[in-house]
């Protein structure tokens, strides 16, 4: 990027800022209007985490690799994450922001504020900056690259926000299975009227109706990482027995949750099942 200069061109900087990220590993980048948060609850839009902010610059990328897709062993993705290559990006971005424009810019943490609550919806500012669009399964969809972690900045650097992206979901392949069958791949691994998590409906080839149990998936997603360690914890003092204490405390899943929850500094999904069968990006994750 430039070196700081008192005169900003901000469109040159717009292009800097997303050249550097497309250079330092995101396989895309948007920047959105912070004015335009305003489906966000009060108290989690850009101007609460950031007085004056006037843009959010998103980065997405870092998805599992095509080899973790294929293999058998799901837990080797319990325990470690992908997503904070994507994050260190970010935090780069944010110090060369200030660095080189002389603006504030705050990387938005990972994790959650009240509530339980993202201290900024990510998955938002990915569908206003325009890297994706939203799903019938709910991660928001790159229309190449399909699934993808995305971390986010706020700055008070006035950037000129980027188009809306063009809808990837429904994937014509899904369009057919509707038309055939009345459902898609992802709604039929995961059906919220039988067990799972995922209903819908589309209607002129868009979705028109989209329903999801969110508390359902979120106990199959966050079986390890910080939820899955709460439970246990809880069990484990909850044990009156002192050998079974400790088989808990010393047993597999207490120990991959603690190799979870140190080694990823963003919840890693668990259950990938509705993204593994989502044609969206599958050339990306299919190799030889
Ligand atoms: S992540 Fe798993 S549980 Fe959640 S909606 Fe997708 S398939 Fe269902
Ligand atoms: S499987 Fe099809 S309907 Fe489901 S999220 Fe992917 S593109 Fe959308």
């Amino acid at each position: 990027m430039a070196e700081a200069s008192t005169e900003i061109d901000f469109d040159k900087a717009k292009a800097e800022i997303k050249a550097y990220a497309l250079k330092n590993g995101a396989l895309v980048a948007g920047i959105a209007d912070a004015e335009a948060f305003v489906d966000a609850p009060e108290g989690f839009r850009p101007a609460d985490l950031l007085p004056k902010a006037k843009s959010v610059i998103v980065v997405g990328g870092a998805q599992p690799r095509a080899g973790d897709w294929q293999s058998p062993v799901y837990e080797h993705m319990e325990t470690m994450g992908t997503s904070e290559r994507i994050n260190s990006l970010a935090l780069k971005i944010a110090k060369a922001v200030e660095d080189r424009y002389g603006y504030y810019a705050l990387f938005v943490p990972p994790g959650v504020n009240r509530a339980n609550q993202p201290f900024l919806s990510i998955g938002y500012a990915a569908l206003l900056a325009g890297c994706g669009s939203s799903s019938l399964a709910g991660p928001v969809l790159h229309k190449d690259y399909g699934f993808m972690y995305y971390a986010a900045v706020i700055t008070t650097l006035p950037l000129k926000g980027d188009a809306l992206a063009e809808a990837a979901c429904p994937a014509p392949e899904c369009l057919d299975m509707w038309n055939e069958r009345g459902t898609t791949p992802c709604l039929d691994i995961c059906p919220i009227n039988k067990g799972g998590c995922l209903g819908g409906k589309i209607e002129h080839g868009k979705v028109v109706e989209r329903d999801f149990n969110r508390a359902r998936c979120g106990t199959r997603v966050h079986t390890h990482w910080v939820p899955g360690f709460q439970k246990i914890l809880e069990a484990t003092l909850n044990e009156p027995d002192k050998d079974k204490r400790k088989m808990m405390l010393y047993g597999s899943l207490f120990t991959r949750s603690l190799w979870s929850i140190t080694y990823a500094a963003q919840s890693q999904a668990q259950c990938f099942e509705c993204m593994r069968v989502c044609p969206v990006g599958k050339e990306h994750r299919t190799k030889k």
